[in-house]
C-alpha cells in the first residue's frame, strides 16, 4: 500500500502550505498522477481520504488528472506519446525513447480559506 505513504506526505505537505499561507481549511486538491507512475488513482483517493482525517485537508474534494506518458527520441528529439515507454519514434523509427512525462505524482493546485 504505497499509496497511503504517497497521501500522508502529500497530506503533510498541504497542511505545511497551508500553515503558510494562512488557510484553515483546504476545500480542493488537485494531483497530476502519470499513466507509469505505479499509483492506482482509486487506491490514493481511498488513502488520501483516509489520511486527511484531522488534518486541514480533511472532506477536501480530490481531482485526479492522469498524465498521459511522453517520450523523446534520442535519434531526432521528436516527443511523441509511448504508453509503457516501448513505442517506436514516429518521425524516425528509433526505439529507446526517454520518459519526460508521465512517471510524476504531483500537487498541481489547490484551494482553501
Ligand atoms: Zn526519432
Amino acid at each position: 500500500m504505497h499509496e497511503l505513504a504517497l497521501s500522508q506526505d502529500i497530506v503533510e505537505m498541504l497542511t505545511r502550505l497551508a500553515a503558510r499561507e494562512g488557510i484553515n481549511t483546504i476545500s480542493r486538491v488537485v494531483l497530476e498522477v502519470g499513466e507509469i507512475s505505479g499509483v492506482e488513482p482509486e487506491a490514493l483517493a481511498f488513502c488520501f481520504d483516509a489520511a486527511t482525517r484531522s488534518t486541514p485537508v480533511q472532506g477536501a474534494e480530490l481531482c485526479i488528472e492522469n498524465i498521459a506518458v511522453v517520450g523523446v527520441c534520442r535519434g531526432c528529439a521528436a516527443n511523441f506519446p509511448c504508453a509503457g515507454g516501448l513505442a517506436p519514434c514516429p518521425q524516425c523509427g528509433a526505439y529507446g525513447a526517454t520518459i519526460i512525462q508521465g512517471a510524476e505524482l504531483r500537487l498541481k493546485e489547490f484551494e482553501g480559506e
